[in-house]
């Protein structure tokens, strides 16, 4: 995996397959942020990275239409769930299912940030 530092980017980490952006040096070396792209790399791959573009924005802009509210509806993006609900779990991708993003429309997952 390529991890590339952006200085402008506007998070602190981003997925764009086939790189992980990051927006100062430190954060290259930290485990949690880039466990967390590398399963939104993984997320990507599977759906063969531009149909996950189109899923991850129209499942935010649906999400913003129910929570009215930025940060929930990035938090409850399926995608986003299951990276957050794993990023501290560092074996998860050795054992995660093909497509185990779905279970994430879960309403057991929702975050109510
Ligand atoms: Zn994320």
């Amino acid at each position: 995996m390529i991890i590339l530092r952006i200085p402008f980017l506007p998070a602190a980490g981003m997925a764009l397959y086939p790189f992980i952006l990051v927006k100062t040096a430190a954060l290259k070396t930290n485990k949690r942020i880039i466990n967390h792209e590398h399963i939104h790399l993984r997320q990507q791959l599977e759906l063969l990275i531009v149909p996950f573009y189109i899923l991850y924005l129209l499942n935010y802009l649906l999400a913003l239409l129910y929570y009215m509210d930025h940060n929930k509806a990035y938090f409850n993006i399926v995608f986003e769930r299951e990276a957050y609900t794993n990023e501290k779990n560092y074996d998860y991708l050795k054992h995660r299912k093909f497509w185990d993003w779905i279970r994430y429309f879960s309403p057991r997952y929702q975050s109510g940030l």
